[in-house]
């Protein structure tokens, strides 16, 4: 499909080249319109939810139209993670609609249609905050489009036309719509050119735009990881300049979009594009920070493999369809800060049990300042961590009592991350693997091997009681 876009555009794209960068210039075109039959989008790729929504909406004489990954994906020959509608209802006329909807937001206000698990998300047409087409009662546009003194847009409920709407998208191939009424698709941005020729471009001024909002960085090295589109040279140039303006952004959106960067099947190569546009350390502070460490070269070198492995398999689970949680994630990308920072405390005197226990809390608090872990993530990221050092435990008792403990797989796991070059934690490492594959006898065996490996438990005599001299 995508040589059939790429034909229609090939004989036009040239006279259009120079207009291409001027958002205005683009603006004042008519919008590109594929009819049915020059496009691959059909109702079939379509959830069937997603078509209630705009046929409801349709037949309510309501504009709606799929737009954003939905489209983009099926263009792609993708399947589409969820589906998006665009509407000219206003929230409140959608929630008169649908039974099942719920108005969430208040950066965006919006309509969630719900399916059971299946969420339709419904937007009104929106406009840059500029062209508010939609001002309240006392005509103040700043009620419903606000700024912060970072320049970034904290409120953006400004209702507009759909050709405004196209134009404040994030990327050209976000604004592409398909309608139900005609099967034809839209393109106020020319987003088809731009999928034909596997670009990812900001629309309007790339700065302006990831000022407004600077999650469009992650957006922009996500989504070029997740399709494999080259980012525009324009779009790319001031991702690095920008990127602490991230700091800026809450802790909650951050953990959102570090999941979605995280768990889609692309982990790595979205890793490897954060830190080669230096917006990792954004994220991950900790971690850049160990991996930079120049006084300790091979373990910096060690730890980036570690995770560079972590990051490897997760992509393998999502691509087998096995579940993965940003729990072992994180653990993973906090192991050596809260390894040096034990060690630190260690050094100062505090007992080990301790040190490594106030350490998993120290980093887990900092690490919260960017990407906000949910509570119920970071505590299975410290009992990870903390099985770590029983799991040298071999003792039967221990044994059986951590195979039954719920964490044990991921701890597990992650002891055969950490083992990688070595040796005697390979050998732990297999051990437990055994340990699990074989019958009862063959764990009774292992275990007495282990016994006679391990250094016997001290035993204390029992302090002799003083006497008591009987109060006469
Ligand atoms: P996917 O769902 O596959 O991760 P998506 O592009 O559909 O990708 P969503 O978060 O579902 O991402 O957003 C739907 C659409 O909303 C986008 O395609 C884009 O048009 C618009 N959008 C999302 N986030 C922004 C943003 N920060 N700025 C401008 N437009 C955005
Ligand atoms: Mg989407």
């Amino acid at each position: 499909m995508t040589g059939l876009i790429k034909s229609l555009f090939s004989k036009k794209s040239k006279d259009k080249e120079s207009k291409r960068n001027s958002t205005k210039a683009l603006q004042a075109d008519a919008p590109i319109i594929l009819k049915r039959d020059a496009h691959n989008v059909s109702r079939k790729s379509i959830s069937k939810n997603a078509l209630k929504v705009l046929y409801r909406l349709n037949d309510a004489g309501y504009h709606a139209y799929l737009v954003g990954g939905g489209v983009r994906d099926i263009l792609l020959g993708l399947q589409p993670k969820d589906f998006d509608v665009a509407t000219d209802a206003t929230p409140e006329e959608i929630y008169k609609l649908f039974r099942n909807c719920r108005l969430i937001g208040r950066r965006f206000r919006l309509a969630h249609i719900l399916f059971g698990r299946e969420v339709i998300e419904v937007a009104t047409f929106r406009a840059g905050h500029e062209t508010s087409v939609l001002p309240n009662k006392k005509g103040n546009k700043n009620d419903h489009a606000r700024t912060s003194d970072h320049g970034m847009l904290v409120r953006d409920n400004v209702y507009g036309s759909m050709c405004d709407d196209a134009f404040r998208r994030d990327f050209t191939v976000n604004a592409l719509y398909y309608t139900v009424k005609d099967f034809s698709v839209v393109d106020y941005t020319q987003g088809l050119r731009d999928l034909a020729e596997r670009k990812l471009r900001l629309i309007g001024d790339p700065e302006a735009r990831y000022t407004e909002d600077p999650v469009r960085i992650l957006r922009a090295i996500r989504l070029s990881c997740k399709l494999n589109l080259d980012i525009e040279s324009k779009t790319s140039a001031p991702i690095k300049s920008l990127a602490p303006l991230l700091e800026h952004v809450s802790p909650a959106r951050l953990w959102d979009e570090s999941n979605k960067m995280l768990l889609a099947g692309h982990a790595e190569s979205t890793w490897n594009s954060l830190c080669e546009h230096q917006v990792a350390q954004f994220l991950f502070p900790q971690t850049i920070s160990s991996l930079n460490n120049s006084n300790e070269p091979i373990i910096a070198q060690d730890f980036l493999s570690f995770i560079t492995t972590a990051l490897k398999n997760t992509d393998k689970r999502i691509a087998n369809q096995q579940p993965v949680t940003p729990a072992f994630l994180f653990a993973v990308f906090l192991w050596l800060p809260q390894q040096q920072l034990a060690a630190k405390l260690k050094a100062k005197g505090i007992p080990p049990y301790e040190a490594n226990q106030k350490a998993a809390s120290k980093v887990m608090t900092i690490q919260c300042q960017s990407v906000g872990i949910p509570k119920r993530f970071s505590m299975i990221a410290k009992e990870i961590w903390a099985l770590q050092h029983r799991l040298s435990n071999l003792r039967k008792k221990s044994v059986e009592s951590l195979i039954a403990n719920q964490r044990f797989r991921a701890a597990y796991d992650f002891l055969c991350l950490r083992a990688g070059n070595d040796e005697s934690l390979s050998k732990l490492a297999n051990w437990w693997t055994e340990y699990q594959e074989v019958d009862t006898q063959g764990k009774l065996k292992l275990l007495k091997e282990a016994q006679g490996n391990t250094p016997q438990k001290r035993t204390r005599k029992p302090r002799k009681k003083k006497a008591v001299k009987r109060a006469k």
